[in-house]
């Protein structure tokens, strides 16, 4: 291969290839295509060499595309090979030292190869003539191509319409191609640079329908993408908008101003509210972040919230104590019947209290079963002291948040108990009457008995903290009164505060007083009767109180009685209150219906193995009915009836016992291991505690073994040693009552408990045998059917040596023990 000049033609293969050496421009990102017009900015070095060699020689340049942009000195490999020649138009050089360029393709030229030279390219280049003839192939893809085209463009609003004018009056193929190609701004540079190579305009037409088939495929998914983005944004401008709109026009209607005049209605509140100043602060403080905010805002709730309760709560007021001894006694007297010793206990407390100014005595805590009147004594003292009275229940009070409040950062917060009882009470002083608080319970969110501690703590309450309010609370004029069913269940830390002061159950006598004194005028008022002429006879309160109700209270009494009242206001309301009624014994039954309760729960029989045990819980005293039965069998002991611990104990000490009495009692030998022993307390709902059913138990082993029955109006009651030494109990007056009331004749106490019985209303000495006994044989003797009879052998041991017990041995278990003293 030889060149002779720039112009040489040269033939090769049958075909004459038009040969031109000329500069070269490397392109970066951009490839030129024949009719096209492009301005270029040329900054690098040999670039600018190149353009200058082309003006000078005016033979046109190759303007080809580098494979890479990046590339910043490319070499002949980074350069495509095939590219377009064209003319300078325009060259300005600026002042930076660049040059800004004007170039029109004009044809195809394809490099033959690179000419030594170093300040820029110089190639040798082929100029590839284009073949136009069109054929019908030729044909259908230029219509094929404008229809693509069309829609090309309305999917791509980069390109303007009017390009569609000037493509469509294109008909040559091979200027079809290119013109479009130059615009398809999304194509990648390789597939551009592909068409470019591409010498037949037909198979060219071919490459850039498919092309332009793809192009459009994407163009309409990204469509979909941009219209589904448009509605999401449209919703959420919508929104925003309207919601703009809406606080204009909340503006518009004043809301400011409400919120302007709720502002300084508060600050009012406050200037006249008379409080501490640590609370006033914090008041302020919120009030003046209050102002800053959005009125509907969920913040401004919260904080306008708080500002409520600070400005609610009596911090400063109080009401006069007017504690005149005298009245309060007639007060005292006036609300309840009896009580005397708890009475003159509330009085003394008064009178102290009345003498020193303050109230720093320990607190009262009034200890009962249902119904006795604790509350309402602590309803009493309020009205004998002239002070306001709230009551707060802490039963199953098991959160100490319920007590002392939730931090405010909960959602929902509160003040506790203590402080909600306080805004209730409207003074800084009232009586503040905490029910049930035996029945606080505490589990893994905090024990509440330890902040009831602080709140009954006089050294600590003037600074009572709740977790709301977050500032110091002053409750030292707070005049605390407890109740409670039962002694042991209050935690020991809060007894100690406290003095305790006992209220036991009433006779059937004080009742039928409480009746006829208290609930019946306090009922005939509330239904509204107190015109009606009515009368009752001691009778029929009786008959009310023995077979209607069983409790220590009066609390079934009078809900009862409110039954004859709800009856009688029927009556009354439909025939006017002209009507008499008057109510005997037997007119209960027809308001109340069929009896309850029979009064002797023991079925008036002698039985084998039955006796009536006495028991005593925080709701009064109890007739605890035992069971035992023998059947033939191995010696087991089946014990059933929801017993504690405590009972199975007694029982096996009964056991032993008569076990150690065998021969006195003339059992059969081994006669325990022949049988089966099944006792059994009826009644079994709640469980049995306590170990006073120890001689119940033993005498029915001893009568269902020996076959002769207990005396079925003899109650009892005592703990059992293993030698049958009786042991004192505690609630003796209540379980007296409790004989009395199912109508026991003769009870046996434990001698130790001889000391309690003064304590026990007349009436019920009067009425009952007492036997005091010491040792189980006495028990046997008065409580079986010819007692006297059957412990015919050796007197009972009289001995208080229990220790020794193991090693006397169970042959010789009558045998007098020694005593130790
Ligand atoms: P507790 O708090 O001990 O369970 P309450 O104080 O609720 O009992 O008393 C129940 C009802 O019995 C109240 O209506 C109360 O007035 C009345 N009551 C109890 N004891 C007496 C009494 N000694 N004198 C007059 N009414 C009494």
């Amino acid at each position: 291969m030889f060149f002779k000049n720039d112009d040489d033609r040269f033939a090769s293969g049958g075909r004459e290839k038009k040969l031109k050496t000329i500069p070269l421009l490397p392109l970066r990102d951009v490839i030129m295509f024949p009719h096209m017009v492009q301005p270029l900015f040329v900054g690098r070095e040999k670039s600018i060499n190149a353009l200058e060699e082309a003006m000078s020689k005016d033979k046109g340049i190759l303007l080809v595309a580098q494979k890479s942009a990046k590339t910043n000195d490319p070499a002949a490999d980074d350069i495509y090979r095939v590219g377009t020649i064209g003319a300078i138009i325009q060259l300005l050089r600026l002042p930076d030292g660049t040059v800004k360029v004007l170039v029109e393709g004009k044809k195809r030229g394809e490099i033959i190869r690179y000419l030594p030279r170093t300040d820029f390219f110089q190639v040798e280049v082929e100029e590839i003539e284009e073949d136009d003839d069109a054929n019908v192939e030729t044909e259908a893809f230029i219509r094929s191509i404008h229809a693509t085209f069309e829609t090309y463009v309305k999917l791509n609003k980069k390109i303007p319409p009017d390009m569609l004018v000037h493509v469509s009056s294109i008909e040559e193929p091979s200027r079809l191609a290119d013109t479009i190609v130059a615009h398809l701004t999304h194509l990648k540079l390789e597939d551009k640079q592909e068409i470019l190579e591409v010498r037949d305009p037909s198979k060219r037409l071919e490459k850039l329908y498919a092309m332009m088939q793809g192009e459009i495929e994407i163009l309409q998914v990204e469509k979909k993408i941009r219209a589904r983005v448009k509605k999401q944004m449209e919703k959420t401008q919508k929104e925003y908008y309207l919601n703009e709109q809406m606080r204009a026009i909340q503006k518009e209607l004043g809301d400011k101003d409400d919120f302007r005049a709720e502002v300084q209605e508060l600050e009012d509140k406050l200037r006249e509210k008379d409080m501490p100043d640590e609370a006033r602060e914090k008041v302020e403080r919120e009030i003046k972040k209050f102002k800053m905010m959005s009125p509907m805002s969920a913040e401004a709730t919260v904080v306008r919230n708080y500002i409520d309760w600070m400005l609610a709560l009596p911090w400063n007021e109080v009401t006069d104590d007017k504690i005149d001894i005298g009245e309060c006694e007639k007060i005292l007297d006036e609300d309840h019947f009896g009580l005397a010793k708890v009475k003159d206990r509330i009085i003394e407390y008064l009178a102290v209290q009345k003498l020193v100014g303050k109230l720093k005595g320990p607190i009262l805590c009034l200890v009962g079963p249902p119904g006795v009147g604790k509350t309402s004594l602590g309803k009493s003292i309020g009205r004998a002291t002239g002070r306001k009275f709230v009551r707060i229940s802490l039963g199953g009070v098991r959160d100490e948040a319920e007590i002392r409040g939730h931090r405010r950062t909960y959602i929902g917060a509160l003040p506790g108990k203590i402080i909600q009882g306080m805004r209730r009470a409207e003074s800084n002083n009232p009586v503040f009457l905490l029910d049930e608080i035996d029945k606080l319970s505490s589990d893994f969110r905090g024990d509440p008995s330890s902040a009831l501690m602080e709140v009954l703590d006089p050294e600590q309450n003037y600074m009572f903290q709740d977790h709301y309010l977050d500032c110091d609370y002053d409750l030292s004029k707070v005049m605390f009164v407890c109740t409670a069913n039962q002694l042991s269940s209050i935690p020991a830390p809060l007894q100690d505060r406290m003095e305790i002061i006992r209220i036991e159950g009433y006779t059937e006598v004080d009742k039928l007083q409480i009746a006829k004194g208290w609930l019946v005028p306090k009922l005939a008022e509330d239904h509204g009767l107190k015109e009606v002429e009515m009368a009752y006879t001691d009778e029929a309160i009786l008959e009310v109180i023995r077979h209607y109700t069983r409790e220590s209270g009066v609390r079934s009494l009078e809900r009862e009685l409110g039954s004859i009242y709800r009856k009688i206001a029927r009556r009354v309301a439909k025939e006017g209150t002209e009507l008499s009624i008057n109510i005997d014994g037997g007119g209960v039954h027809e308001y109340l219906g069929v009896k309850k309760f029979e009064l002797n729960e023991c079925d008036n029989i002698d039985q084998v193995g039955i006796v009536n045990g006495l028991t005593w819980t925080g709701y009064g005293g109890e007739i605890q009915t035992i069971e035992v039965s023998i059947v033939p069998g191995k010696g087991k002991v089946n014990i059933t009836g929801n017993l504690g611990d405590v009972l199975q104990e007694s029982a096996q000490a009964a056991l032993s016992y008569i076990r150690s009495r065998a021969n006195d009692l003339e059992l059969p030998e081994e006669f325990y291991q022949k049988f089966d022993i099944h006792i059994h307390l009826p009644e079994g709902a709640q469980p049995k505690e306590g170990p006073s059913a120890g001689i119940s138990l033993a005498t029915a082993i001893a009568s269902a073994f020996t076959k002769t029955p207990v005396l079925c109006s003899v109650a009892m009651t005592g703990e059992i040693t293993l030698r049958g030494r009786v042991l004192p109990i505690g609630g003796l007056k209540e379980k007296l009552l409790a004989a009395h009331r199912a109508g026991i004749r003769t009870v046996l106490i434990p001698k130790a408990n001889e000391k309690d019985v003064p304590d026990v209303p007349e009436k019920i000495t009067k009425d009952l045998e007492i036997i005091f006994v010491e040792h189980m044989d006495e028990v046997l003797k008065a409580a079986l059917v010819n007692g006297e009879d059957i412990l015919k052998t050796s007197p009972p041991p009289r001995s208080d040596g229990e220790g020794s017990e193991g090693i006397k041995g169970p042959e010789r278990p009558s045998e007098p023990v020694p005593s130790q003293i």
